[in-house]
């Protein structure tokens, strides 16, 4: 597999800032990690945690944001707005009513909604709006830096053009450091039900156009859509100097994470929890310091698994793995990432150490450059003082 170097970011398993500069100069090795180190509690009996203590339930710690789809922020009254802004009628009476259409049985069940709901975003503003709503609410959530995805075929389907949707989202995006304290870059996802050649069309306008996009993504219905459909896109988009991630291991099998992996050489899998399934699998995982992208309430919501107490986050954890928590579409699943950092402490008694670990695996974790990470590593260090 192909995977990217030392010095373009990899991430440290071990997850812990204990010195920024480490950050910056240390090449890591995946010999470094011991597949089954330590566990949280004995890692963090080691000191590096010292000076770092997030001082209430709803953590606001520094943290990179990598799993977020921007349409998955529309809130509802934000829908209900720009519905009556452009003359669109929606299938809801009220507030409440759409709300109570929020109880999902599954991946498709809130797909339905997820896509009859952009039926709202017509213009350029209508996504600028969404977009800036997004990262004032991630820049109290402690999100420092976001890598957006977006699905620019769900908006070609109900003929709004690229040029609407991608600049409308990036004209924000492009201020968002100095407005919300956010760096930002904008990942074009793919809807794996859809066909590759489908994707490659849109690729290959999303490069005419010189869209400003960093990487591409594969989300949407998994099961069904293995990675291995998507390799000549992968391809295309290495060939273009594109970032590569995907969502495996959500709903799919653990197969989907490996042909990830190893088809489509991505730099990150989204969601992954299902790699709990297959001890071989989780050992490379942690060998490799791949990071895996986990949405908590995303996945409680979507009923991947039961309750929050019976989430893999912590014997995920626990395993080595390279693992952040994000908030895939929050607008849907109950919350933002200090939503997700809040629950996960209350419920299933997430500690102070793991809380930093997270943060810095997804700072770590990140396509961001070296000078930002460290910036935001130095950040996290100092945040507990
Ligand atoms: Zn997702």
């Amino acid at each position: 597999m192909e995977t990217y170097d030392g010095g373009a970011g990899a991430p440290q398993a071990e997850g812990v800032p204990g010195d920024a500069a480490e950050a910056r100069t240390d090449e890591v090795r995946a010999d470094e990690v011991r597949p089954g180190q330590a566990s949280t509690e004995e890692a963090g009996a080691e000191g590096s945690t010292e000076g770092v203590r997030p001082t209430d339930a709803r953590t606001t710690l520094p943290v990179a944001e990598l799993h977020l789809h921007i349409e998955g922020t529309l809130e509802p009254e934000l829908i209900f707005a720009l519905a009556e802004r452009n003359g669109i009628t929606l299938p809801y009476a009220d507030l409440d009513e759409l709300r109570a259409r929020y109880e999902f049985t599954d991946l498709q069940s809130f797909l339905d909604l997820y896509y009859a709901n952009m039926a709202v975003l017509q213009t350029e503003q209508d996504f600028a709006d969404m977009t800036r709503a997004y990262l004032a609410r991630a820049a109290t959530a402690g999100v420092r830096h976001a890598e957006i995805m977006m699905d620019p075929q769900a908006h070609l389907s109900r003929g709004v053009s690229l040029a609407t949707c991608v600049n409308g989202v990036a004209s924000v995006l492009a201020t968002s450091q100095q407005e919300f304290g956010i760096s930002t870059l904008l990942i074009a996802a793919f809807l794996r039900d859809l066909s590759e050649d489908s994707a490659l069309e849109v690729l290959e306008q999303l490069l005419a156009m010189d869209a400003p996009i960093a990487g591409i993504g594969l989300d949407s219905a998994e099961v069904g859509n293995p990675p291995s459909k998507f390799q000549r896109l992968f391809a295309r988009a290495k060939e273009a100097g594109l970032r590569r991630i995907a969502h495996a291991g959500e709903e799919g099998p653990t197969a989907y994470i490996i042909e990830a992996l190893d088809v489509l050489g991505v730099e990150r899998i989204d969601h992954g929890i299902r790699c709990m399934e297959d001890t071989d699998l989780v050992e490379r995982l942690v060998h490799e310091l791949m990071p895996l992208t986990v949405c908590p309430l995303s996945n409680v919501r979507l009923r991947a698994v039961d309750t929050l107490a019976e989430h893999p986050l912590p014997a995920m954890l626990a395993a080595g793995l390279n693992v952040s928590v994000n908030s895939d579409d929050p607008a849907y699943f109950g919350g933002y990432v200090d939503d997700n950092f809040a629950r996960l402490r209350s419920e299933i008694g997430l500690s102070d150490f793991d809380c930093v670990r997270l943060a810095a695996n997804s700072i770590r974790s990140s396509f961001a450059d070296e000078d930002r990470k460290t910036e935001l590593l130095a950040e996290l260090a100092a945040s507990g003082r």
